[in-house]
């Protein structure tokens, strides 16, 4: 069989590095587009050691420099921590938009496989628990969170009007919250924010009362099951949730992150950010059933590999 060739926007971020990196472990040839706008060239650096990888300093909103012909396209670029994407909202909302038909257009001409990363958040605040792809989800069309949300549900329906109406390969993974080694310190996310207070003995800080949930799955599962999801026939046109299903609540997060390094951390508890939604845990099952793939890493060995990683960092 031929060596594949991949593109994987975004490649720089916390997700798509960790893709490129298994990307090339299978043998293939990855070329990474990304402006560096929330990604680092640093997580490259392994990578960048690879004979098969290329790096493009590149906006995909922009017109797309000449690639030839690749067989994966994965579209990951978009800032997508809550902090980042505010601050980014109209990056944010073109990359998802205009970046998506760029890239759908690229994948139709050069008869490339798609793959589009969609997000958990297209169910708002679910009033269905937990949520299943057939869940149309509860989203505030013009809050501050809607340049993320609502942009992404526009790609997902570029996406499948490219399926739909040029037969283009494509398929859309709902990505539940993700943890992992090489998540930026200071991107505002909750496992982040925990360890990193925890280990500097700063307050661990709790948004809202904390019984919010979410569903953390660590960032080699999730790489797993994007992967599944490019190579397997029985994907394309489908919408396929890939996270763990593993719920906690805010104050299990902190009082976990609090067990397992040992700190002597206070907890405080602010303000609750505007929408933030209450409960999200992924339904996996047609995950399970057309990927055959499930999460394997349980929340406890993830959280130590993360909490070593921001020792050595
Ligand atoms: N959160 C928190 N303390 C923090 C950061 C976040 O309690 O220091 C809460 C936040 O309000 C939300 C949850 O943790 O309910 C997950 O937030 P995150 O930004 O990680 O992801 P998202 O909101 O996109 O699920």
């Amino acid at each position: 069989m031929a060596q594949k060739a991949c593109v994987v926007t975004g490649g720089a971020g916390f997700i798509g590095s960790h893709l490129v990196d298994a990307l090339l472990e299978k043998g293939y040839r990855v070329i990474v587009l990304d402006n560096l706008l929330t990604g680092k060239e640093d997580n490259l650096s392994e990578a960048k050691k690879n004979p098969q990888f290329t790096f493009i300093r590149h906006d995909v909103t922009q017109t797309l420099p000449d690639m030839g012909t690749v067989d994966y396209i994965y579209h990951l670029a978009s800032p997508a921590s809550v902090v980042d994407y505010q601050k980014f909202a109209e990056e944010t909302a073109l990359v998802n938009s205009v970046g998506t038909r760029l890239m759908l257009e690229y994948a139709k001409n050069h008869h490339a496989r798609f793959l589009f990363t969609s997000t958990s958040e297209v169910y708002g605040d679910p009033k269905e628990h937990p949520q299943s792809e057939s869940y149309w989800g509860n989203v505030n069309p013009n809050g501050v969170r809607s340049c993320y949300d609502e942009s992404k549900r526009y790609g997902e329906m570029m996406t499948m009007l490219y399926y739909r109406k040029y037969k283009t390969d494509v398929r859309i993974i709902r990505i539940f919250n993700t943890y992992g080694p090489r998540l930026k310190k200071d991107d505002g996310r909750v496992v982040s924010n925990f360890i990193n207070q925890a280990l500097t003995g700063e307050p661990l800080t709790i948004y809202g009362n904390g019984s919010q949930t979410r569903s953390p799955c660590y960032v080699s599962d999730m790489v797993s099951g994007l992967i599944a999801a490019m190579e397997n026939d029985a994907a394309t046109g489908e919408v396929i949730n890939i996270g763990n299903p593993e719920e906690y609540t805010m104050i299990d997060l902190a009082n976990k992150v609090k067990a397992m390094t040992g700190s002597q951390s206070e907890i405080v508890y602010l303000e609750l950010p505007v929408d933030d939604p209450t409960r999200r845990r992924p339904d996996i099952a047609k995950a399970m059933r057309i990927l055959g793939w499930k999460p394997t890493v349980t929340f406890d060995e993830g959280l130590k590999k993360t909490v070593e990683y921001y020792k050595s960092t």
